[in-house]
This record gives structure tokens, C-alpha cells and sequence, in this order.
């Protein structure tokens, strides 16, 4: 049975115990609220204002009839009030305070109490104001604002939950952690950058010439950045003496910090500078994904996305769509690695290539932007990276942490590679597993899953590596180790994979034997910076090259399309069903073959798509299915179980979606059997599967109804401006989101 609060008692009725009081007041839980404070005046103005139910005129007697006392004094004062209150409370009464520091809270509690009782927890609201007195007090104040309780080992549990439950009802989120972790996190994110705002404010109003000018044209962000300078001098005073090893450490760090930029600027050292500030600026960013375990791009996970597309319609004009992922990885990884720097366009703005991006910056790289996908690397050379500030997280992006792990093996500093939850669960004995055969000490968690923990210093020795299932994430891994490797590193595949490392790896000047299904690297090579133009993914061209072989009128160019080998199983395919396609202006960039591809209506035929092409256009799947539904006669997919298990059950969702539609379609274990017909209007579920989406998205241009599509937030993931595009291009889409 959990301690009903019948009287509440808050001594200090200042701006936070104020604040407090109005706050439970309000949501009654909490009995009545009793105020105490040493200036009779406050009480009798929080009275009147209503801010307390009643005045307590003896501290003892209010403290014996209290089931909860809240100590909203100042830091230095704490030690009184618990000396007065110390004979008087009962002993299940709940006692907590809000100062500002805690380790000299809990050692006076510790002194006076001598044991401190079950009903004692420190808290810390993360709220406040520059103003103080009764009369500021606002019951929005915690509201959306964080709450540390900093519970003791002889806090009772049920005392920690009762002001839980305390803190929540004022709107507040509640946090808990030690005495010595809050004392320092709170030194970091609050103290010190009240002391740099006191003192900045100080420095510049001491330079007897330009005091008043300075102050006078101030611009806002000056205005806001010393704001915390107008806070209570006295408490300030206070905080900075009751937590000072902590601050002086921190402060110290800082005027390290500072001291480095300050060379930096004397020295015009612009590496350094823009270093500096380039970590800065996406730290920030950064970290508050860490925090929130969620995505490099706009989170919209949380939001309901639905696409809503009108029947008809055709395509025309030039387009160019995102920049192919897997590039746009390789191009920040060799990028760095490179000697010179290299400027990247084109490159995919999408939550994993900027987790590579990020990871790259944590180990020194100055990396510039990106800004409109244009992104400028300063390369650090194959030996230059720094050891990261702490773990490198790389949110959901497998490919990340599979190439970067081939990297760090070979690094001279230990790392740690991180992710979000569902990049946890997945294996990463394939990569770690061949990478310790050259050498690499990686510890991983349980069943080889992240985080890898990966020990620098090793001298890693080439291999020649047989690949038990065909990956190019695992070729791409062991080739970056094979860069520092002991001798030949070479990788044998069962069957083709992507070969982008490969070509990028020559794009760089960096030699790459390539011999049947054999790839081998030989360390002791340099890779030069370079310029790269990412080529746009011919898998989001796809939806394109779709909609166009299927809407008559359609008239459209995709400029600047990879055309790589191992991925043009749809340009393949599409021609074998009558497609009119033609590839222009073909050229090579970074290594990687790219074109221009136009394509213009005509009818399509259904065909039995030939099962080598199907590895080469495994993601493309879903928009062939439409396609096969808009050709004449039957469409057989065979050969393509893997469809069953990527982001949804492909062949199901398609299936499903088509006959929503009227379309005959049967599915098969490794394909369907897709008849072309009259495409409907309907309701289709995507299954958060962004393929699916976009397909049926497509579907609508031969649609005779509206067609609305469900679950489509991922779509941002993989192609950012989709429906921007789709609308330019002709689709009558519309995204809304709930
Ligand atoms: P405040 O507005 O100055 O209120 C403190 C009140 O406590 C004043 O009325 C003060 O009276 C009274 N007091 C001082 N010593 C006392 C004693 N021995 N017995 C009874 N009453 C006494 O200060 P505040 O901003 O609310 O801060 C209170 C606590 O909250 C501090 O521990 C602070 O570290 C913490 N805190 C403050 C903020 C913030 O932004 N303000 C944020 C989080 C936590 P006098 O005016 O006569 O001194």
C-alpha cells in the first residue's frame, strides 16, 4: 500500500518552492500544501496569491504533521533547515529538496541525520528562471522540463516512486541517477556555462571604451547567449562552492578547448578552426539523436504518413533523383582516408550515410556540410584518423557498421561501435569473424551482435578469404582492412555482389586486382582526393522508369543514373517487356559507370523474367509488379524468395495490394504470377516498406480511381523529396500526415 500525502510542507518559498507549491496545489494529489519561510513576507504574499493553502508560523510543529517536506531554500541554507526540521519529522516522512547540487546536500543530510532516513531523496528540477521571490512563481515551470532524482542507497523505493509520481504531476519527465553523475553532468550542461556568461558579460563590461557601445549594439544572439548572467548572484555563488571539483575540472577542459582555438586563430590554423567547428555544430545535433536513439534524418516515426494519389496522368520533363546510398557511404570513407580533399555532390542526405558521415567526423575528419548534397572532406590520409571521443554510433545503418569495423581493425586506437535497437539485434560474426582470422581482437555482444568492441594496435596480416554467402558489405569490410594488412588481402565471392568499394578504391588511385570472383588489395597504397559526383540510385529511379514505360504521353530523362553492372537488372528487364529505354550520354565517374536515361511510353508485355537478372534488380521488384500489371499478358517472377524477407514480406505485400486494386495476381514461394489488367482505386497498406509506397504511388498513373496508400513515413528514409519529385514529374500525389 503506498503513503497516502495528506500535508505537504515546502520551506523556502522562493521561486522554485513557489513554482512548486502552485503546481501541486493545482492538481490537489498532493494534500494540503503548507509554506514555511524565514521571510514572514514571502509566506504571507505566497498566501495571498494563492500559491500555498496555509502559512506555517512554527517550523516544528509543521514539520512533525508533514508527510512530505520539500526543501526549496538555497545550497548553503540547506544545513539550517535540516538541522531544524531533523528532531521534528516522523520517520516515514518523505524528505527531498531541489538544489542545484546534491553531493553537498547529501553529505549535510548525512552529517545531521546521521542515518539518513528510508523517506530521503535528493532531487534537482531542471527548470527555472533569472528571476527569484514568491512572485515569479509559475506552476508551468517544470512543465516539459526534466527532473534528476539522485535516490541514496537507503532510499526506500516506494519514497522514490511517491516523488516520481510528485515530479510527473507537474508536467515534468523524471530522471534518475547518482549523487556524483549529477554533480558532474550537472557542472558540464549547467554551471559552467553560467560561469562563461558571468564572465564574458564581466570581461566586456570592464573595456572602458566600448562598454556602452557593445551593450548598445548587441545583436540577439549575444542577448541570448548571456541571458543566464542575469540569474541570483548569491546562488551562483553558492552552486559554484558547493559543487567545485567537478566544475574546476570541467572548466579546466574548457579552457583547454579554448586555449587550442586560440592558437588555431593566432597560427591561422583554418584545419583546426573548422574542425572546431564543424564537430561543434553537428554534435549538436548529434547528440540529441544519441539521446533519443533515433535517426540521422527527420525523425518521422512517430507520425503518421499517407500518400494519396490521383488516377492518371503521365510523366515528362528531366529529373535527377537522390544520390545512390552506397556511394555516398564509400565517399565519405575513402574521402577521409584520402590525402587532399575531395568534394563530394550528389550525396544522399539519408539517416545512414550521414551516421558514416558523423562517425568520420568523431575521428577527426573536417568534414564540410553536406548542403544541398554537396559535402567537402578534408582527408586525414590512410594513418590519420583520431581516436573518437567515445562510442561511434551509427544509428540503423548496417553498411556502417560492416565497413567501418574492416576499418577500425586496423586502427592504432581502440573504438566501439554503437546502434539503435534494431541494428543490435543484427549479426555481425560475419564481418568480425574473418576479420579476426588477419588478426583483429573484436569483442561483440551475445550471438556476434553489436556493440563491437574493437582493440587498436593489432598488426593485421592478409588472408585469402572465401565468402560463405555472398555480401558486399563483408568484401567491402575486409578490403578497407586489407588497406593496412601484412602482405595480399584478397576476397573470393560465391556469386557477383556490388562492387562500389572496388571502384571506388580506383576512383582514388588505390590499385584493386580483380580476377574472376577474386578481389585483392595490397597495403602500402595512398588514395588521393578526388571529385565525386554520386551518381543518382537506380533504385529510386526505378519508380520513375516505371512510371513512365506505363503511362502513355510519358516522356522523361533521368540525368546522371548509376549504371552499374551489378544493378541494372531492371533496365534489363524492362527492355525484354518492350520498354522504350535508352541510356545517353554514358560516362564514368569516381569509377562507376553513370548515364542519363530516357524513357518513353510503350506498351509492355508480361514475360517470365529471366532468374540470372533477378539478383541484379532484387530491390526493384516492387515496381516491376506494376509494371507486369500494366503489361499485356502474364508476368512470371520466379527465382526471388529473398523478396519474403526484407523490410516486409515483398511478394505478400504486393500481392495484397494488387488485388485490392482488381488485378489478378498470385503469389508464389519465390515469385508471382502477375496477369496485366485494369488497375482500380483502393486502399493499400505498406507496411512501413518505403518500396512498397512508392510502387503504388506509381500504380495510380494508370489507376481508374484514387488510390490511398498507408504507412509511408519510411519513404523519407530512403528518398528524401519523393513526392516533390513525383508531383514535378506529373504524379497527382499528395502526402498527408497525421
Ligand atoms: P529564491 O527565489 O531566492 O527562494 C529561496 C527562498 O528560501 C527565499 O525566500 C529565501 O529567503 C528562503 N530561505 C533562505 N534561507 C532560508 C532558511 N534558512 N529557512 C527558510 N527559508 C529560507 O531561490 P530559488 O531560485 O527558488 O532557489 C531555491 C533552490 O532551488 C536553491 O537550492 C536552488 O539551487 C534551486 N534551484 C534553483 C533554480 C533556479 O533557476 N532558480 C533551478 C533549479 C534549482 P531570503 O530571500 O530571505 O533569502
Amino acid at each position: 500500500m503506498s503513503k497516502v500525502i495528506n500535508k505537504t510542507l515546502i520551506i523556502g518559498l522562493g521561486l522554485i518552492g513557489g513554482s512548486l507549491a502552485k503546481a501541486l496545489k493545482l492538481n490537489r494529489r498532493f494534500g494540503q500544501i503548507t509554506g514555511y519561510d524565514r521571510n514572514p513576507d514571502e509566506v504571507l504574499a505566497g498566501l495571498e496569491l494563492g500559491v500555498i493553502d496555509s502559512v506555517a508560523t512554527s517550523l516544528a510543529d509543521a514539520a512533525s504533521e508533514a508527510d512530505l517536506v520539500v526543501l526549496a531554500v538555497p545550497v548553503k541554507a540547506m544545513e539550517t533547515v535540516l538541522v531544524d526540521i531533523a528532531p521534528f519529522v516522523a520517520e516515514d516522512t518523505l524528505i527531498t529538496d531541489v538544489g542545484s547540487t546534491k553531493a553537498n546536500v547529501v553529505n549535510t543530510a548525512r552529517r545531521v541525520f546521521k542515518q539518513i532516513p528510508p523517506g530521503f531523496v535528493p532531487g534537482h528540477p531542471i527548470a527555472g528562471a533569472e528571476k527569484s521571490g514568491v512572485a515569479a512563481a509559475d506552476e508551468k515551470l517544470f512543465d516539459k522540463h526534466k527532473v534528476i532524482l539522485t535516490p541514496l542507497a537507503e532510499s526506500s523505493s516506494e519514497a522514490v516512486k511517491l516523488l516520481s509520481d510528485l515530479w510527473q504531476s507537474t508536467g515534468a519527465e523524471v530522471l534518475v541517477m547518482d549523487v556524483p553523475k549529477h554533480d558532474e553532468v550537472l557542472a558540464a550542461t549547467s554551471h559552467l556555462p553560467h560561469i562563461l556568461a558571468f564572465s564574458l558579460v564581466d570581461t566586456l563590461a570592464q573595456e572602458e571604451n566600448h562598454n556602452t557601445d557593445i551593450f548598445r549594439y548587441a545583436a540577439g544572439g549575444f542577448r541570448d547567449f548571456t541571458r543566464i548572467a542575469g540569474s541570483d548572484p548569491t546562488m551562483w555563488h553558492d552552486i559554484c562552492l558547493a559543487n567545485k571539483a567537478a566544475l574546476l575540472e570541467q572548466l579546466d577542459c574548457y579552457m583547454a578547448g579554448l586555449h587550442k582555438l586560440r592558437t588555431a586563430i593566432e597560427c591561422s590554423d583554418s584545419e583546426t578552426m573548422l574542425g572546431t567547428f564543424t564537430r561543434a555544430r553537428a554534435a549538436r545535433e548529434h547528440f540529441s539523436r544519441i539521446l533519443s536513439g533515433t535517426a540521422y534524418s527527420q525523425d518521422m516515426s512517430n507520425q503518421q504518413v499517407t500518400f494519396r494519389a490521383l488516377p492518371g496522368g503521365s510523366v515528362s520533363g528531366s529529373i535527377r533523383v537522390p544520390g545512390d546510398k552506397s556511394i555516398s557511404h564509400r565517399s565519405i570513407m575513402l574521402g577521409s582516408l584520402a590525402d587532399g580533399v575531395t568534394q563530394v555532390s550528389g550525396f544522399l542526405e539519408g539517416e545512414d550515410s550521414l551516421a558514416t558521415l558523423q562517425s568520420f567526423r568523431d575521428m577527426g575528419v573536417v568534414i564540410e556540410g553536406p548542403v544541398d548534397g554537396n559535402v567537402t572532406i578534408y582527408g586525414v590520409g590512410l594513418n590519420g584518423l583520431q581516436a573518437p571521443p567515445g562510442p561511434l554510433y551509427v544509428g540503423n545503418s548496417g553498411t556502417s557498421m560492416r565497413l567501418l569495423s574492416g576499418l577500425l581493425a586496423a586502427q592504432q586506437f581502440d573504438t566501439e561501435l554503437t546502434g539503435d535497437a534494431s541494428l543490435t539485434k543484427r549479426p555481425m560474426g560475419r564481418v568480425a569473424d574473418p576479420l579476426r582470422l588477419m588478426g583483429a581482437e573484436i569483442e561483440t555482444a551475445e550471438n556476434g551482435r553489436p556493440p563491437l568492441k574493437i582493440k587498436g594496435g593489432q598488426a593485421l596480416k592478409g588472408i585469402h578469404y572465401t565468402m560463405p554467402m555472398a555480401s558486399a558489405q563483408v568484401k567491402s569490410c575486409l578490403l578497407l582492412a586489407g588497406l593496412y594488412a601484412d602482405g595480399e588481402t584478397s576476397i573470393t565471392e560465391p556469386a557477383p555482389t556490388r562492387d562500389h568499394t572496388e571502384r571506388m578504391l580506383a576512383g582514388f588511385g588505390y590499385p584493386v586486382q580483380q580476377q574472376a570472383a577474386t578481389a585483392t588489395v595490397q597495403a602500402g597504397g595512398q588514395l588521393h582526393a578526388t571529385k565525386i559526383d554520386v551518381p543518382a540510385d537506380i533504385s529510386s529511379a526505378t519508380f520513375f522508369m516505371v512510371a513512365a514505360a506505363i503511362a502513355p504521353g510519358s516522356d522523361l530523362t533521368l540525368e546522371h543514373v548509376g549504371i552499374n553492372p551489378t544493378r541494372i537488372g531492371i533496365i534489363n528487364i524492362l527492355r525484354l517487356m518492350g520498354a522504350n529505354l535508352d541510356l545517353l550520354n554514358a560516362r564514368e565517374v569516381g569509377g562507376e559507370p553513370v548515364a542519363d536515361i530516357h524513357v518513353q511510353y510503350a506498351p509492355l508485355k508480361g514475360i517470365h523474367i529471366p532468374e540470372d537478372q533477378v539478383p541484379l534488380a532484387i530491390d526493384e521488384f516492387p515496381a516491376l509488379f506494376i509494371a507486369a500489371a500494366c503489361a499485356e499478358g502474364t508476368t512470371i517472377v520466379s527465382g526471388a524468395e529473398e523478396l519474403r524477407v526484407k523490410e516486409s514480406d515483398r511478394i505478400q505485400s504486393m500481392v495484397d495490394g494488387l488485388k485490392t486494386l482488381g488485378i489478378n495476381i498470385e503469389g508464389t514461394p519465390d515469385g508471382a504470377i502477375i496477369q496485366g489488367g485494369r488497375i482500380g482505386g483502393g486502399v493499400i497498406e505498406s507496411h512501413g516498406d518505403h518500396r512498397i509506397a512508392m510502387s503504388f504511388c506509381v500504380a495510380s498513373l494508370r489507376a481508374t480511381d484514387e488510390i490511398i496508400i498507408n504507412d509511408c513515413a519510411n519513404v523519407a528514409t530512403s528518398f528524401p523529396g519523393f513526392i516533390e519529385l513525383a508531383k514535378s514529374a506529373g504524379i497527382q500525389v499528395e502526402k498527408e500526415v497525421d
